[in-house]
């Protein structure tokens, strides 16, 4: 991982199988083959559009091809706006923060590259810093991925023009990074993304939420991928559970199951998020461009790991 600013920059080393990078359709294939192993049917064109309500109980929904799906029990995991989970009453408590985010990918003849560079010198339109964060992220084979993430704890959040943000930021690395940033492969939109629990309630008498849907993604990072699966880990337990005992009850545990799973990471970003978004705040983060220690306590928290030692 190297950390830049400016000019600065520091590098440090993950422990192999600290993490991974994926392509996205990568994942998802993965993940709907090993779905098919365990014995799911996946419906890929299917969306579930009505929520079907029986004397109170959620018992299933309709989709969009006008099939009916009934169920016992249902999870609901449709990502962050969550049109579904929101039908059913969940909400985003106002008070606490999000996230905002967008990404692109670009051609790279450094896509075979290990590093993933972290930059920490975001700037508004107008050339002043903004709190937040941007990495350049290889995929091993011939492009990079680019983003940029930004809390809503910053001063005018609503009118920063991200995507500018984020070419901006590209175009700084565009030499050592071989790109072309005039010609993104692709470049999605802004996106908001819940984190850290902000979004509840993730159960109801025949339901739990997960994923983004539940706000599991880390209020600090907005690393997703990994709270999404461990929630759909628990959701599927407790639904597992709820069937064997013929009986709603253990449906009851994964609130304070997912709870547990991040408390510490939520509570780290309740703190941090307002702070970031401070003028004084935002010179924060850059610390770690510039310090092997602060380098270190960042990767630390985020991986929830040792680094090696070299
Ligand atoms: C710009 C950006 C970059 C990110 N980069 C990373 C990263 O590098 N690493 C990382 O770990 N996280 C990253 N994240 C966060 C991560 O993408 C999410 O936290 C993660 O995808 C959450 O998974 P999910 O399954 O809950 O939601 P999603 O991935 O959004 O999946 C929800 C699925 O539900 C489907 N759906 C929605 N409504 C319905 C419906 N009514 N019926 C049926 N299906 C429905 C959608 O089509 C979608 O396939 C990023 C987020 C953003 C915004």
């Amino acid at each position: 991982m190297r950390f830049s600013h400016h000019q600065d920059g520091i590098e440090r080393p993950l422990r192999a199988g600290v993490a991974y990078s994926v392509r996205q359709d990568d994942l998802f294939a993965a993940l709907r083959e090993r779905s098919r192993e365990l014995g799911v049917e996946v419906l890929e064109d299917s969306r579930a559009s009505t929520p079907i309500i029986e004397r109170g109980f959620l018992r299933g929904a309709i989709s969009d091809s006008g099939l009916d799906f009934r169920a016992e029990y249902t999870v609901i995991a449709d990502g962050a706006n969550s049109t579904f989970g929101r039908n059913l009453g969940t909400y985003r408590r106002l008070d606490l923060p999000y996230l905002i985010a967008i990404n692109g990918t670009w051609a790279s003849h450094l896509a075979v590259s290990s590093t993933v560079n972290i930059t920490l010198d975001l700037a508004r339109a107008g050339g002043s810093p903004l709190a937040g964060f941007g990495w350049l992220l290889p995929d091993g084979n011939a492009s990079v991925t680019a983003g940029v993430v930004v809390p809503s704890t910053v001063r005018d959040v609503e009118s920063i023009n991200l995507q500018q943000v984020l070419l901006n930021m590209v175009s700084t690395h565009a030499e050592t990074w071989g790109i072309d940033f005039d010609s993104p492969l692709e470049l999605g939109r802004e996106r908001r993304l819940p984190v850290g629990g902000s979004v509840g309630p993730v159960l109801g008498p025949t339901f739990v939420v997960a994923g983004d849907a539940a706000s599991t993604a880390d209020p600090l990072t907005g690393i997703g991928v990994s709270g999404a699966v461990r929630s759909g880990q628990l959701a599927g337990d407790a639904v597992a559970d709820a069937i064997r005992e013929g009986a709603s009850a253990p449906l009851q545990r994964y609130s304070s199951d997912l709870a547990t799973a991040l408390k510490a990471r939520r509570r780290l970003g309740r703190v941090l998020l307002p702070v970031l978004g401070h003028r004084v705040g935002r010179f924060a983060l850059p610390l770690a461009a510039h310090s092997r220690v602060a380098a270190d306590a960042l990767l630390r928290s985020t991986f929830d790991t040792a680094l090696t030692d070299r």
